[in-house]
């Protein structure tokens, strides 16, 4: 094949992600001629490296609650029509063994692998084509055509649909074709930015907490009304961890975050209670019930010298409890989105159906999965909405 070949179909995907492939596979069902079409040497890469190798495939309570968006109700009727226990009953059927991690996560047992193969599986049972390593460059329309170019040929379509994903993790292939095919369809952008994502010190904070990398623990983290209860981890450049990449969705450049380290108590009041009850203990080794050895001794020598209780005037104690359980963090940035899990922003909801994912700007055209202003949880949400939104634009085809 070279770039002037003419290669006709119903409907051409671009990008065989998650939500590709699961819209190829509900297209083929109905008979359509689909053909996938994939700059990388193979389909799913994300599906591979995702949930640490073993794809935390969705979530057990996902529902929109879960999800940002400039136009939070989008995502409601694709999640009730292919809710969570529609893709389990799936997994069942293929016969891939799961398991719950934590707070209704589910994973595969052995490996995101399994999960790609029952998909590329009825990719092929349904007669849906993946071309990888072409390259599309630009969409132009002609009559009721979809004429995609690319340097494998013309592939000339009734339907299009772009599920190229956000810009998250460049290495596995994502880019802004999407984005630029839909602006030239008359599409507009929420501007994309990274989320789930690391967060970085300020320099005083970086000389503040030089050499924590590596301590974690529970905490609240809180931007706004939301709040998070999960693990944090510093990090060399910051922090890091699900309490901080799920509040990082929600974080703005500039604005505030606030940690409570010891989410179980009123610190203040217990520090000046321990101080009546044991005057001779050092501060450091008391702070040590409730933060790792290593972040205790830090936080003395930042915020109080260590010294007995009895010694630590009550204000000063109470100051020190309001460090801990309202610590304020002014990020510098995120580590952008070489390191961030998804894509904040995206195309706008606004101009396509909730129901079908087509366009409102151009029919026969639909946006599935992470190119579109949705962006769920960590947790597997993500993916329940790449396959909610594939579902939905598979069966309207
Ligand atoms: C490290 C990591 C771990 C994750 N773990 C989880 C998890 O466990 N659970 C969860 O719910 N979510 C997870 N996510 C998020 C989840 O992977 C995505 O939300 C989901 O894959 C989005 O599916 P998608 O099909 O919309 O996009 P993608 O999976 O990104 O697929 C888009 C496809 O389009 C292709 N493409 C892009 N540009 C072009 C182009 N110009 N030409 C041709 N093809 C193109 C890409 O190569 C890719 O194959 C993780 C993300 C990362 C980065």
């Amino acid at each position: 094949m070279d770039a002037e070949t003419v290669i006709k179909c119903d409907v051409i995907i671009l990008g065989a992600g998650a939500a590709g492939l699961f819209c190829g596979i509900e297209a083929g069902k109905r008979g359509r001629k689909v053909i996938l079409l994939e700059h990388n040497s193979r389909p799913g890469k994300k599906i591979l490296i995702s949930g640490g190798g073993r794809c935390n495939f969705t979530n057990l309570g996902a529902s929109p609650a879960h999800y940002l968006s400039d136009n939070p109700s989008f995502c409601i009727s694709a999640l009730k029509r292919y809710p969570p226990q529609t893709f389990i009953k799936q997994m069942e059927k293929w016969g891939i063994p799961y398991h719950e991690k934590k707070l209704g996560q589910l994973f595969c047992d052995r490996s995101s692998d399994d999960l790609l193969e029952c998909l590329l599986h009825e990719v092929r049972q349904y007669g849906v084509e993946i071309l990888t390593e072409v390259h599309p460059t630009r969409v132009v329309k002609e009559d009721n055509l979809y004429i995609t170019k690319t340097d494998k040929g013309l592939f000339h379509s009734s339907s299009l649909v772009l599920a190229t994903g956000g810009l998250s993790l460049p290495k596995s292939g994502a880019s802004d074709l999407g984005y630029k095919i839909a602006a030239e369809l008359g599409h507009t952008l929420i501007p994309p930015r990274p989320a789930l994502v690391p967060l970085l010190w300020g320099a005083e904070d970086s000389a503040r907490f030089d050499g924590m990398a590596g301590v974690s623990l529970e905490v609240k983290a809180q931007v706004g009304k939301t709040i998070f209860r999960e693990n944090l981890l510093f990090t060399h450049k910051g922090l890091s961890g699900p309490a901080i990449l799920q509040i990082s969705s929600y974080w703005k450049e500039g604005e505030p975050l606030w940690i409570n380290f010891c989410p179980e108590y009123p610190m203040g009041d217990w520090l000046i209670e321990q101080k009546q009850r044991k005057p001779s203990l050092e501060l450091k080794t008391l702070l040590n019930q409730h933060l790792p050895e290593r972040l205790a001794r830090r936080w003395c020598e930042v915020y109080h010298s260590s010294k007995p209780l009895g010694d630590c005037k009550d204000k000063q104690l109470r100051s020190l409890g309001e460090t801990l359980n309202r610590w304020k963090f002014i990020p510098a940035g995120t580590e952008g989105f070489v390191r961030a899990e998804v894509t904040r922003g995206g195309l706008n909801t606004r101009e396509f159906s909730s129901k079908t994912m087509e366009s409102q700007c151009s029919r026969g055209v639909y946006a599935i999965g992470e190119i579109l202003d949705v962006t769920g949880w960590l947790g597997g949400y993500n993916f329940q909405w790449a396959w909610s939104s594939g579902w939905a634009a598979g069966n309207a085809l």
